[in-house]
């Protein structure tokens, strides 16, 4: 890769900094990370990222970009103790009221289920042996420095230490969704980005669990999407030394509580099989943490005519989609690979470059999680007739994946940024699609009463 400049900052070491300062370090001589936090040296949570006290899911998509810039990182991962799916029966997903099949079927790619704190502090320590990146911790980072409309730095402040400069030829912004470059620009005479939001409120509650050993057979993942009429979640997730982690959530009005008796009746009207008996028996290994979440918001800094040299923004700062769908991570990894590729071209009109490079994971992932919120009557915006028809198609062909684990595959593969959107329009898919809502009609099954069948009885082949 080709040096580009001396010295990059990066703003952040959360997930989106530490993989901005992995692509730094090859095109820039020496980068440092500034970060608030005192960052541990074990799988712990920290005050920075409070959400990582809740369930987190890798999408398969994110942890291909993971690996592409830390080769090895996924073995590492499972050689520590994080859990890897490799079959459909090993999930118990419910998707807008839709039990997906589980019958054996190998998902490809694998995935990988590395708690929060130990994805991060995996990746941290990969970036702590680059040779020429540097992390600074209790560092807190107040404001921009910059001269004749081009950023040159950033202003911090070190612990106890007076506010100084730290020059830098690239300065990268991963603060995460508090981030203020936004606030900031006009104070240097540029625009502000444009934002969009839809309002969820959704209130997150979870903890920490040993279940009894076999409590949940095989399985390694639960996982029960909000569907209209009743807008809330549940997720349970096998992480590292046999713990779990346990999260219900709702959207506005439909809140859960926080103690025990109460989220496992907030839980009991959309749990799978086996699941309560096993959350009432389970061994609790935390407190139980609560987490607001107001809206999904995107910041369209690939719109702004005018931005400053010597900045970009990466991460929750620039998009914080709906945590429920689980992207957030994936897509800091798929803006860093849009980094890496961007680079790889040169410093010339790098802003305009990355931002528009980087558009294209977000709007994919903005499309699947505003859609699937604009599914439920219950989450107020626009419902343009594109919106609504895709809702109905996806409506249909999750009805079609109570039978049809190669259907549950494949949306799978869309839903976690492996394939294009465009697969489950293909005509082979329509034919599946097409022919599990008959099969249930015929069955007369009332919804999601069916056993799923075999993936490959009476369905046409997808094309590869
Ligand atoms: C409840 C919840 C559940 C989620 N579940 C998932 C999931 O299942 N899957 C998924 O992929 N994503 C999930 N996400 C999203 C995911 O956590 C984020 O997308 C991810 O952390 C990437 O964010 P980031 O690095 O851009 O910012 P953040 O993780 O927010 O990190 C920002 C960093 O900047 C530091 N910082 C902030 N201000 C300053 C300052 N002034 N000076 C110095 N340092 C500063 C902070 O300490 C922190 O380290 C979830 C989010 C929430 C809220």
């Amino acid at each position: 890769m080709r040096q580009v400049g001396v010295h990059g900052v990066v703003l952040g070491a959360s997930i989106g900094g530490l993989l901005a300062a992995r692509v730094l370090a090859d095109s820039y001589q020496q980068v440092t990370v500034v970060e608030r936090d005192l960052l541990p040296r074990v799988s712990e949570d920290r005050r920075g990222v409070p959400q990582g006290r809740h369930g987190h899911g890798l999408l398969a998509g994110g942890a291909l970009a993971l690996e592409e810039l830390f080769p090895g990182l996924l073995d590492d991962l499972v050689a520590s103790g994080t859990p890897l799916l490799r079959d459909l029966s090993e999930c118990r997903f419910l998707f807008g009221g839709h039990p997906v099949c589980h019958a054996s079927y190998p998902l490809t790619p694998a995935a990988y289920q590395p708690s929060r704190p130990h994805l991060e502090r995996h990746v941290r320590a990969r970036v702590r042996a680059l040779p020429n990146v540097e992390i600074v911790e209790q560092c807190d980072v107040v404001g921009l420095a910059h001269s004749d409309g081009r950023v040159t730095g950033a202003r911090i402040v070190r612990q106890g230490q007076p506010e100084e400069t730290l020059d830098a030829d690239l300065l990268v912004d991963a603060t995460g969704r508090g981030g203020r470059t936004a606030t900031w620009l006009p104070g240097m005479g540029y625009p502000a980005p444009l934002e969009d939001q839809l309002v969820v409120d959704v209130k997150y509650v979870s903890q920490r669990l040993r279940l009894a050993p076999g409590a949940l057979g095989n399985q390694k993942l639960v996982l029960v999407g909000a569907q209209p009429g009743r807008p809330t979640n549940l997720a349970l997730f096998a992480y590292e030394n046999d713990e779990w982690l346990w999260t219900v959530a709702g959207y506005r009005g439909h809140h859960p509580p926080t103690d025990l008796e109460g989220r496992l009746e907030f839980a009991r009207p959309m749990a799978p099989a086996g699941v309560i008996d096993a959350l009432r028996d389970a061994e609790p290994l935390s407190e139980v943490s609560t987490h607001r979440f107001p809206a999904s918001l995107r910041r369209h800094y690939e719109r702004l005519d005018r931005f400053p040299p010597g900045l970009l923004v990466l991460g929750d700062a620039v998009c914080s989609f709906n945590p429920l769908y689980g992207q957030g991570m994936s897509v800091a990894a798929l803006q860093a690979l849009a980094l890496r590729d961007t680079l790889a071209d040169g410093d010339h009109e790098l802003a305009r470059r990355f931002f528009r490079a980087a558009a294209k994971p977000i709007d994919l992932a903005w499309q699947l999680a505003v859609g699937g919120d604009l599914a439920l009557p219950e989450v107020d915006g626009p419902r343009p007739l594109p919106v609504r028809v895709i809702n109905a198609y996806m409506d249909r062909l999750l009805t079609a994946t109570e039978q049809d684990s190669v259907l549950a595959e494949q949306f799978l593969r869309v839903t976690g940024f492996i394939d294009p959107p465009t697969k489950l329009f293909h005509p082979a898919v329509l034919r599946r699609v097409l022919a599990g809502n008959l099969h249930r009609r015929r069955a007369r099954a009332p919804r999601g009463t069916q056993q799923c069948a075999d993936a490959t009885i009476g369905f046409p082949v997808l094309p590869d």
